[in-house]
């Protein structure tokens, strides 16, 4: 059955799609302009990530106070770092406070978007069947939401319960187990530290040591959530601070900068870390990366290091030869006998709104346009494909900000391209090929020049190495944000 919605006569009509931190952030932003809009949400329920990720642990490592959208700020948070549900509760929270509920509709995976250059619309549709007409996509179906499983072999065989941290049960055998974790990027440090007094023992598989950057950790009292209520002003004391905003500038001069002094900051604070934290000299050496701080996405955390030493937890970094139904079988033939095996090994970062098949200009597909790399202009628009704006997309700014500042500014400069539909000066926008060849060419030499190009593996590089994130100063980012360039765009009339 079809169910064929045109876009009303006069008024723009968008699809949303994915109703998580940046799918709502548009769903507000276009509710307050009065346009006719529709969230599609795979899920039954709101939140993305923080809906996806349940894992014990589970916390945003960005403080709580800049971790929300910047026009609603939140008084409640009980401590400085916020916990998975709590984040799911704000968002649930806003939804409701703006009214953006009735507009999404759940359980309505987007399998495919084809663009009508006749008619300058989407075709938007949803596993079931139906198709609605749009004329404005906005992709805001997060980047790390694929769960990507280890190439072990064997992994299938383990007889005991085996989870991946973003498909988290409730179930999960902890208490008393003798658990294994492969894994120790953001997740699997999270995870340690929640679980490692729970268990009878903890082998923690790790394949590359991190760097861990220490950061203060304390709750509010009632009396100061009453103050942030009364005083919205110590909120934003907070959210703009120095020692939030003015280390999230420092933290990518330093990355655009390897050899100046804010990296050289960086790394000493990260290495007296270690030095001063883990008491056991074998121990330390396990934990001491050989790579530069920041390389891979930093760990911030005020209590990995206490936490690994800890008598239940066995750091494991010898090599795995295969996963077998009672454990795993190292390759120097040690056997590590467990009930459980979490895999905190990450997520699939290169499929954005894939595995939903999109169709731009003259049949061209976002899996041929993105055959290389993902890759998108100033990370929003990507030529080929009007009207289609990507929040969060691909090789935007990655680190340890919040993602929500991030989609806000985004979400300024689509506007702008809106503004150009609105006011009928085009029917369609797209970044012109050529502009964009330009400006990835830039900013893939900038890129290898950063330090996430500076010789570690994460998933911040992209499939031939390149990290696939914004390579200049967050400060450029705020710049470009401002206003597209509209010579770069082709506009169609
Ligand atoms: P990740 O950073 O990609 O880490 C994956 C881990 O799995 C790494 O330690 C990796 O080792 C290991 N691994 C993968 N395959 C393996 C294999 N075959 N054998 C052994 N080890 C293997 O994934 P993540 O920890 O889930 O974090 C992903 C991102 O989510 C973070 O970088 C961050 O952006 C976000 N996150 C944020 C927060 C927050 O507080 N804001 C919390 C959690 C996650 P190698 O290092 O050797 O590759």
């Amino acid at each position: 059955m079809s169910d064929k919605t045109s876009a009303p006569a006069g008024g723009l009509k968008t699809v949303i799609v994915g109703a998580g931190m940046a799918g709502i952030l548009a769903a507000i932003k276009l509710k307050q302009r009065g346009e006719d809009f529709v969230v599609l949400e795979k899920a039954a329920r709101i939140g993305g990530t923080w809906r996806e990720n349940r894992y014990p642990g589970l916390t945003c490592d960005v403080p709580a106070h800049a971790y929300t959208y910047s026009f609603e700020p939140y008084a409640e948070w009980p401590a400085y770092y916020a916990k998975g549900p709590e984040i799911q509760a704000y968002f649930e929270m806003v939804t409701d406070k703006y009214g953006i509920r009735p507009h999404i509709r759940f359980n309505a995976e987007v399998t495919a978007l084809d663009w009508d250059e006749a008619a300058s619309q989407w075709t938007v549709r949803v596993a079931g069947g139906d198709a609605i007409v749009a004329d404005v996509v906005v992709a805001a179906s997060g980047v790390l939401h694929h769960p990507k499983l280890p190439d072990i072999a064997g992994l299938d065989s383990f007889a005991g319960t085996k989870v991946h941290s973003a498909q988290w049960r409730e179930d999960t055998p902890i208490d008393g187990k003798r658990v294994g974790l492969i894994g120790n990027g953001s997740t699997g440090v999270q995870i340690l530290t929640a679980i490692n007094k729970r268990v009878d023992k903890l082998v923690h598989f790790q394949r590359s040591p991190q760097w861990i950057m220490p950061v203060p950790y304390f709750t509010y009292s009632d009396e100061e959530r009453a103050a942030f209520r009364a005083d919205p002003s110590l909120i934003d004391a907070i959210r703009y601070n120095d020692e939030y905003l003015g280390a999230i500038k420092r933290f990518t001069d330093g990355i655009t900068d390897i050899d100046g002094p804010q990296m050289a900051e960086i790394e000493e604070y990260c290495r007296l870390n270690l030095e001063n934290s883990v008491r056991d000299p074998a121990l330390r050496e396990k934990l001491r990366p050989n790579y530069r701080a920041a390389c891979k996405r930093l760990i911030y955390s005020w209590c990995y290091y206490e936490e690994v030493q800890h008598p239940a937890v066995f750091v494991e970094t010898g090599r795995i030869e295969r996963i077998e139904p009672a454990g795993v079988r190292m390759v120097d033939g040690t056997f590590h006998e467990l009930d459980t095996l979490i895999l905190a090994t990450g997520f699939h970062a290169d499929r954005f709104i894939r595995p939903a098949g999109v169709t731009g200009t003259g049949g061209q597909t976002l899996d041929a346009a993105w055959a290389v790399r993902p890759t998108a202009y100033y990370a929003v628009t990507v030529p080929g494909f009007p009207n289609f704006i990507m929040l969060n997309g691909p090789t935007g700014p990655v680190g340890n900000f919040s993602l929500i500042d991030i989609a806000e500014m985004q979400w300024a400069y689509a506007e702008q391209l809106l503004d150009l539909l609105r006011q009928r000066k085009a029917r369609a926008f797209a970044p012109t090929a050529e502009a964009h060849a330009h400006y990835e060419e830039r900013r893939i030499a900038a890129a290898k020049k950063t330090i996430f190009g500076s010789g570690c593996t994460s998933w911040y590089l992209d499939a031939t190495g390149v990290p696939a994130s914004w390579p200049w100063s967050y400060d450029a980012f705020v710049d470009a944000m401002k206003a597209p360039v509209l010579e770069d765009y082709a506009l169609s009339a």
